[in-house]
């Protein structure tokens, strides 16, 4: 294409490097009027690279400089719409990521690389829309309440929904059968779950409902061509559901008409490095953009959401009961206070949990015990010269995997052989001290003998297809005792499992991070909804709670199912606090060689914001080291920026930023820098 007679001038998304600053688009020439949304080749420096066209006419960055022309326009391709660069623009704004940077990171990868006749070809190979329409199998009758939320989320105005309801309520029937209102009109429905592993479950529940309907699944675990085909699918309306996690929310979906987002409370909806967006906050957003309903489904909401809720910002729907009039486990704590000690302060297992798992051992029912510790100890000690596994490149201590016979860091990755004896004073008598699943595994299998103990955790699970086994061998009824950390205590449907214990889940009573206590009793409901599921058997299900605080309030409203009461003490709490939802975060973090080149940096940045206008009423607090402040050889530093006002907050990280990134081009001791980065809405501080 020459150069020459190009008139049109074009602001075009393009993948800028960070340190170019937040520049909105780069100016590029075109002979021909291109519609915005429309994907584009374009010279960056040498290479060549994809591009969205942003808006026509300048967009200013490029002002003075001898423009460049748009080498290719991938013509076959619809633009991109509207609502979609709107999306991906407030994500940008508001998480503080360049736009560019973000609208080429939300597609495909294989797309970024296609040429003009390499689209065409892929084009033309993609199958054309399923099965023809409408020959879904029936639904099963909704009850009262779920016919109620349905209709509540089909309602003339579209709203955000928080759909509140115990595992085994009725909730994903009600998105179900909405998603079914949807179809009929012709409209597509984004279903966003929080992980791939819960993929599977539901994708399998969606493609026999929807049988006579075109679903396609969006998630990382896709390869590359998979994932362009699923999304050019959706993208081109051939697709009439599409099931995904976080990422999925920039899917582009001419036809939307619903969005689904599953366990809402859902920690992995936010994004942990680059753009740290939240695709639950997110879905709202695009919720209220395309104007289409938005259900947030949760048995334990966020308390951002329960809070909206309360204020009436969303609608809150609510599934009293479990299907099939299955009853919730019952609660039992064991006073850790006064069980028999052993010689490592307290045995591991109470002799009335071991009781209770003889029992269902024996009644040939099923049981999970839980612990949030994979691994077999945290730590190696040697008694007679202190030495500990510490990882020579992180602030914390090596796990000691008992397996595969190796002291392994959970932060860096730095594994080891277990050394024969102290690797300082020779002594042989080298002792673990705590325990992981690992070592929970085989006490188990000590006290119960005869018994057949398993154990699901990150280790077990690393190979491709692990998870799959060992769910099937569960479910197959070949395992009396499951072992596991959250991963099992997340949406998997174990029907025969009568009994749950949390064997050590004290820890996120009294964490530094406000949000552990959330954390902790989502994960404990979550846990305890795994038992009973199976009416036959639900009255006799019970979930055991080991600790030493049975007084404890948190424990009190598990005791009674009562999330309503935990939502209420915990936002108090967080209301005399002034924090979220009560006031809006964000964290600065900044890595460095060392630490005093990172809180460097951090207090230059605070200096900077007071010379701002915009930092009245944001509060600004001195850097701190996060709780493990060195991994593999870097120090972190972060510092928390605070406002009553989301608002406040915004217009300073917006005036703010720009001069962050100028900051270490003006003054060379912030060279030593290795990284910045700033947090929005951050989840754990
Ligand atoms: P949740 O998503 O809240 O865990 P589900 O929608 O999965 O709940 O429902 C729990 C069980 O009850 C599922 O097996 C589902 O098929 C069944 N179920 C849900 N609603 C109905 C209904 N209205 N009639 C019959 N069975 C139902
Ligand atoms: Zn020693
Ligand atoms: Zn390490």
């Amino acid at each position: 294409m020459s150069e020459t007679g190009e008139r049109i001038v074009l602001g075009v998304a393009v993948e800028t490097p960070q340190h170019a600053g937040l520049a909105a688009c780069l100016d590029y020439k075109s002979e021909q009027m291109l519609a915005p949304g429309t994907l584009v080749r374009i010279p960056l420096g040498k290479r060549d690279v994809a591009g969205i066209v942003w808006q026509v006419g300048s967009a200013g960055a490029a002002a003075g400089i001898e423009l460049r022309g748009v080498r290719q326009v991938l013509a076959a391709l619809p633009p991109l719409s509207d609502a979609w660069r709107q999306l991906v623009s407030f994500a940008a704004g508001y998480y503080q990521r360049g736009l560019g940077e973000l609208a080429l990171a939300v597609l495909p990868p294989e797309l970024r690389k296609l040429d003009a006749t390499q689209l065409e070809r892929r084009l033309a190979r993609l199958k054309p829309a399923g099965p023809a329409p409408g020959n879904d199998p029936p639904a099963p009758a909704l009850s009262a309440e779920q016919a109620a939320a349905v209709a509540a989320l089909l309602a003339d105005t579209p709203a955000t929904h928080l759909l509140h309801g115990v595992t085994g309520s009725g909730k994903t029937e009600v998105y179900l059968h909405a998603a079914a209102k949807a179809l009929a009109a012709g409209r597509q429905v984004l279903v966003l779950v929080p992980e791939i592993n819960l993929t599977p479950q539901l994708e399998a529940r969606l493609a026999e409902r929807f049988a006579g309907h075109h679903l396609v699944a969006l998630h990382s675990g896709l390869t590359p061509p998979q994932r362009l085909r699923h999304w050019l699918a959706a993208h081109l309306g051939q697709a009439d559901l599409v099931l995904g996690t976080r990422l999925a929310v920039f899917a582009s979906m001419p036809r939307l008409g619903l969005i689904v987002v599953d366990e809402e409370h859902d920690p992995s909806f936010k994004q942990q490095e680059g753009a740290r967006y939240s695709a639950r906050d997110l879905a709202v957003y695009r919720g209220r953009l395309e104007n289409v309903p938005v259900v947030l489904g949760s048995a334990t909401p966020s308390l951002e959401s329960w809070q909206r809720a309360e204020q009436g910002a969303y609608r809150r729907l609510s599934l009293p009961e479990r299907i099939g009039g299955g009853a919730l486990p019952r609660v039992r704590l064991v006073d850790m206070n006064l069980q028999p000690r052993d010689n490592a302060g307290a045995a591991a297992l109470s002799p009335p949990l071991l009781d209770a798992l003889r029992t269902r051992i024996a009644r040939g029912e099923q049981s999970l015990v839980l612990l949030n510790r994979r691994g077999y100890a945290p730590v190696l000690h040697c008694g007679a010269c202190a030495w500990k596994s510490a990882c020579p490149h992180c602030s914390a201590w090596r796990v000691f995997h008992k397996g595969d016979r190796t002291l392994r860091c959970h932060h860096c990755g730095f594994t080891e052989r277990v050394p024969r004896a102290c690797p300082d004073c020779g002594n042989l008598d080298i002792q673990p001290i705590g325990r992981g699943t690992e070592k929970l595994e085989e006490q188990l299998a000590l006290a119960l003998p005869g018994a057949r103990v398993a154990r699901i955790d990150a280790d077990t699970t690393r190979l491709k297809g692990a998870l799959e086994v060992q769910l099937g061998a569960v479910h197959a009824g070949e395992v009396d005792v499951l072992v596991g950390t959250q991963m099992v205590a997340k949406g998997h449907d174990f029907r025969r499992i009568t009994l749950v214990a949390a064997v050590n889940p004290d820890s996120g009573l009294f964490a530094s991070d406000f949000r552990a206590p959330e954390r902790l009793f989502a994960l404990l409901m979550q846990a305890a909804g795994r038992a009973g599921r199976d009416a036959s058997q639900a009255t006799a299900s019970e979930m055991w709670v080991q600790t030493w605080h049975p007084r404890h309030p948190l424990y009190a409203a598990l005791r009674t199912h009562d999330f309503a009461a935990f939502a209420a003490s915990q936002l108090s709490e967080r209301e005399s606090a002034g924090l979220p939802p009560f006031s809006s975060l964000a964290l600065l973090r900044a890595e460095a060689k060392s630490a005093q080149a990172a809180a460097g940096f951090l207090h230059a940045a605070a200096a900077a914001a007071a010379g701002l206008t915009e930092s009245a009423g944001v509060m600004i607090y001195p850097p701190v080291p996060p709780p493990v402040a060195r991994v593999a050889g870097v120090e972190r530093m972060q510092m928390l920026v605070e406002s009553r006002s989301r608002g406040a907050l915004q217009r300073l990280l917006t005036r703010w930023l720009p001069e962050l990134h100028a900051l270490r081009q003006k003054d060379k001791t912030h060279r030593a820098v290795l990284r910045w980065a700033v947090d929005v809405d951050p989840l754990a501080i």
